[in-house]
């Protein structure tokens, strides 16, 4: 189906060229009609398919030039109600005198009601705030012609059902009503039996998605293996933006630290930050002044964020339909993207469930290895080299420099080693630890008798800093329950942590330096055997 065969206005066509939709995605195709025809819409598909479109079209068209709130859109969050505003306002920009606002907690509400008196067409709002907007009789909801719910799931998830209730009983009865969301559960059936009537609901089948040009693949791991995997990961595929799903806001901020502590630049997003933190994390996101968004599901629900190349289930999500949403996150809007699932043992099984609930085919992958990532760091750098003498830049500066060096009496071939290994020094700082099996020809295998046999015999070598433990034999403590603690509590990999030594009344512990001040903020106040322990750097 083209744009054209909908009856859409020439400005709504000429938008939607200018902003590179060829075709309507399937839920714009089924939505768009029925809504244009005045019915009321139920519409479900995943993230990533276009819903906004779906509906900000139809409202687009039916709203007219006058000094009234005619289309109202609620959505859960601060980021998403300027996300539909910003989509809308591209869709509208050939509508003259359409203004499209968004509103939201945590900002001056007097500047927000000034613009709606000044003439707003379309409101975008959280329910929070629309319903202040509302008491202060600045929004007024009784000449609506469309109320569009979008992300209703979320919104319920979040408690605002009671809110959602409040706005749309004041609204005018002879409104339409479309819900828009990625599931459908009772909650909306029983808002569709309050404040629909016949409606029509369009449902894309996950078949038909986007899902379909995303490589996806899982790997098999120990716990202790995940964040060197995932930095192997990223040094290999090198993605300009790439997303990591954990599941909780704790494991966000642990990664967030381990990945800056590594030279990655990575940010986190979760339910805990205020509107501000938030608002920069997702603005740095988007100017590309980060390359690794760290997130919760809720945190990163719906929120389109261009460009993402790989999204990574370092936990695997706590719900099928998560996955989902998670992957979404990727090849949006028809670009190609990679989805990687780390598997922790049983795992597995339920990940076998989340292919079946999403008919996704996502394939085993082994482990990457270090003779890996030098080969894809090398490559990647010829390419990089490649593309940049194919751009021609001019080079004038660095020709005045290179001059000097010449004059010094050495050769064009010398400067340029030099100068690339220089840069793959820099490309290689990321320092990554050997992990046994994957990094001596044995492939990875979730066999408990390899892992029981690891650091088990073997001196391993001095390497780094030893830290102080208060207590030791006396008290229960055994290297088995001591490397357990600093893997469960600091997500230290077993491989990363060196000899032990255990006395009557304390213990040494030797650690990677990296990791020393992780150790001791994170372990220290814990329990070993049932005994609180202050860990400490050794004096040696
Ligand atoms: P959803 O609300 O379903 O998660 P969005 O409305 O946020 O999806 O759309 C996701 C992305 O796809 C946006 O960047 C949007 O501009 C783009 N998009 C929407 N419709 C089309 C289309 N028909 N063709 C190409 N891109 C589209
Ligand atoms: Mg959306």
């Amino acid at each position: 189906m083209n744009f054209n065969e909908l009856n859409l206005s020439k400005q709504i066509l000429k938008a939607v060229k200018e902003m590179g939709f060829e075709t309507p995605s399937p839920i714009q195709e089924q939505s768009i009609q029925p809504l244009l025809d005045g019915h009321d819409v139920i519409g479900q598909a995943q993230t990533g398919t276009g819903k906004t479109a779906a509906f900000g079209i139809p409202m687009l068209e039916m709203v007219e030039n006058k000094k009234e709130v005619q289309g109202l859109i609620l959505a859960p969050t601060r980021e998403l109600s300027i996300q539909i505003s910003d989509e809308l306002s591209r869709l509208g920009q050939f509508n003259k005198n359409i203004n499209i606002l968004p509103v939201y907690g945590g900002t001056n509400i007097d500047r927000q009601i000034m613009k709606i008196r000044r003439g707003a067409q379309i409101v975008v709002g959280t329910p929070g705030r629309v319903m202040d907007l509302m008491r202060r009789k600045a929004l007024k909801v009784n000449n609506l012609k469309i109320v569009v719910l979008d992300e209703a799931d979320e919104m319920f998830d979040m408690g605002f059902r009671d809110d959602m209730k409040t706005i749309l009983d004041q609204t005018n009865q002879d409104r339409q009503t479309a819900f828009f969301s990625a599931t459908l559960d009772k909650r909306i059936k029983e808002f569709s039996d309050l404040y629909q009537r016949n409606p029509i609901t369009v449902k894309v089948e996950s078949s038909e998605m986007t899902v379909e040009k995303i490589s996806q693949y899982y790997l098999e791991m120990a716990k202790g293996m995940k964040d060197e995997i995932l930095t192997r990961l990223l040094d290999i595929y090198n993605p300009k933006l790439a997303v990591i799903f954990c599941n909780t806001k704790r494991m966000v901020d642990n990664l967030v630290e381990i990945l800056s502590s590594r030279g990655y630049i990575a940010d986190g997003l979760h339910g805990d930050l205020n509107q501000n933190q938030r608002d920069n994390v997702m603005n740095k996101f988007r100017n590309n002044t980060i390359d690794v968004l760290v997130a919760t599901d809720v945190a990163a629900r719906g929120i389109d964020v261009g460009h993402v190349d790989i999204v990574f289930n370092y936990d695997l999500p706590q719900e099928d339909e998560y996955y989902v949403h998670r992957i979404g996150r990727t090849a949006r809007a028809g670009r190609e993207g990679l989805a990687f699932t780390f598997v922790v043992g049983r795992d597995i099984y339920r990940l076998k469930d989340i292919m079946k609930y999403t008919k996704a085919n996502i394939k085993f992958m082994e482990l990457p290895t270090i003779e890996d990532i030098d080969k894809a760091v090398s490559e990647n750098l010829v390419d990089n080299i490649v593309s940049e003498l194919d751009k021609k830049h001019d080079y004038t500066e660095e020709k005045y420099i290179f001059d000097q060096v010449l004059e010094k009496g050495y050769g064009s071939l010398e400067v340029a080693l030099e100068l690339i290994r220089q840069t793959s020094h820099k490309s290689n700082i990321k320092n990554h630890d050997k992990l046994e099996n994957v990094d001596y020809g044995e492939k990875y295998s979730f066999d408990t008798s390899s892992s029981k046999k690891r650091g088990r015999g073997k001196a391993k070598k001095a390497t780094g800093t030893r830290v102080f433990i208060n207590k030791g034999k006396r008290d229960g403590l055994n290297p088995g329950n001591i490397v357990a603690a600093i893997h469960q509590e600091c997500g230290l990999s077993r491989d990363s942590i060196g000899n032990i030594i255990i006395k009557d009344n304390f213990t040494f512990v030797e650690l990677p330096n990296k990791f020393v001040p992780k150790v001791i903020k994170e372990l220290s106040g814990k329990k070993i055997r049932g005994k609180v322990v202050s860990v400490e750097k050794s004096g040696k």
